[in-house]
């Protein structure tokens, strides 16, 4: 890994903004790059969005008041070491503390590339918390990145949660694909296939990040049997221009990556400079929404400060809406009338429409959430 001044000079052309950077890092956040990710980077141009998302810029240093160090305010979900549980039925597994790269755009950067991985106690605790709580049906292993545990204790640890009868599905969240595609191999896929439903959601922020290698380390995820989806985050000067951000969506589903959030920056410190103001966001995401496949357009969400969850900022589509008529503007800017149904009443109340499914997950044992539940 390039972690150092010296090493990334070695590779690129540095400006002073970023030597001014490295040279504050150490308070900042870690350097990290793997080898394979900065030979993606632009010698010669500082505006590369490889380097813009892995050398640290002076701007960096300016820490303003409205930024956190905790900015999904996960430290206040934390009902067992490693766990973090802000949603009703899904737990966040931080199982390492290890990154492939350092993204200077990073919501996790006081937990990630310290040298206090979580312990073996940590762990079993988590997985003690997962087992004792019924109404914890999703299990996202993340970190840090899960790819950097040993094939074999990765294994284990999917085991030892497929072992648990309520958690339905598993998912990883890993930049690997991104900057070690080689970390895709055929015995990592064969591990993960094993324990099925398991999805995997990976980061691509610019098209310039699905090089071929990068391509079919997606797709062999995907051949055994892994749905892929894909996070974006809306970094300024990086990806934020339309033909930026098609180019990326169109890729991805070409690589069989389905598109899945396109995030508005989190307040997190020290990224002030790579934030777009919301409405360039909605802007953006009005040159996508029609333009492309719809199975290319990401939703556009904004996580809330302070642990409110995901919140969709799409721009507004209804002009007027009452019981007759919605009035909508399509993507072409047109004016378009939706005829209300003349008939609004069922014939019962909706909570009696008949349903033949299994009782949904309030109704599980010692799943209700109680009114001093502080989940999002
Ligand atoms: S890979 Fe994810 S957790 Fe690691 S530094 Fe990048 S954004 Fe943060």
């Amino acid at each position: 890994m390039l972690t150092t001044a010296d090493e990334l000079a070695a590779q690129v052309e540095l400006s002073p903004a970023e030597r001014a950077g490295l040279a504050a890092s150490a308070s900042l956040f870690r350097v990290g790059v793997t080898p394979y990710y900065a030979s993606l980077m632009d010698r010669a141009h500082d505006s590369c969005p490889i380097r813009m998302q892995v050398i640290p810029r002076a701007a960096e240093g300016q820490i303003r008041a409205e930024e956190l160090r905790d900015p999904l305010g996960e430290d206040s979900h934390n009902p067992a070491p490693s766990i973090v549980h802000k949603y009703p039925d899904r737990v966040l597994f931080l199982v390492v503390d290890r990154c492939g790269i350092y993204c200077r755009h990073c919501n996790r950067r006081r937990l990630v590339g310290g040298d206090e991985p979580p312990t073996t106690a940590e762990l079993e605790a988590g997985l003690d918390y997962i087992a004792r709580t019924p109404r914890v049906r999703d299990v996202l292993l993340s970190g840090g990145d899960p790819l950097l545990l040993s094939t074999r204790r990765l294994g284990h640890l999917l085991g030892r949660l497929r072992a648990i009868p309520h958690v339905e599905t598993i998912r990883i969240g890993t930049r690997l694909p991104v900057v070690c595609p080689m970390r895709i191999d055929d015995e990592l896929c064969a591990t993960l296939r094993r324990h099925h439903p398991l999805f995997v959601n990976t980061h691509f922020n610019h098209v310039k990040e699905l090089t071929p290698e990068a391509r079919a380390a997606c797709e062999r995820l995907v051949d055994a049997g892994i749905p892929v989806g894909n996070q974006t985050v809306l970094l300024r000067g990086v990806n934020s221009s339309v033909r930026s951000l098609r180019a990326l969506m169109r890729g991805l589903l070409r690589a069989r990556v389905k598109p899945y959030y396109l995030f508005q920056g989190d307040t997190v410190i020290g990224t002030d400079h790579l934030r777009t103001p919301v409405e360039d966001a909605q802007r953006l995401y009005r040159g996508l929404r029609g333009w492309m496949n719809g199975m290319a357009v990401p939703m556009l969400v904004l996580d809330a400060p302070g642990g409110g969850g995901k919140v969709p900022i799409v721009p507004d589509y209804i002009e007027s809406l009452d019981r007759e008529r919605v009035v909508v503007r399509t993507y072409r800017d047109t004016r378009v009338e939706y005829p209300q149904p003349r008939e609004r009443d069922c014939g019962v109340p909706y909570d009696a429409i008949y349903f033949a499914g299994e009782p949904d997950d309030d109704d599980r044992e010692g799943s209700a959430p109680d009114s001093g539940d502080e989940l999002g």
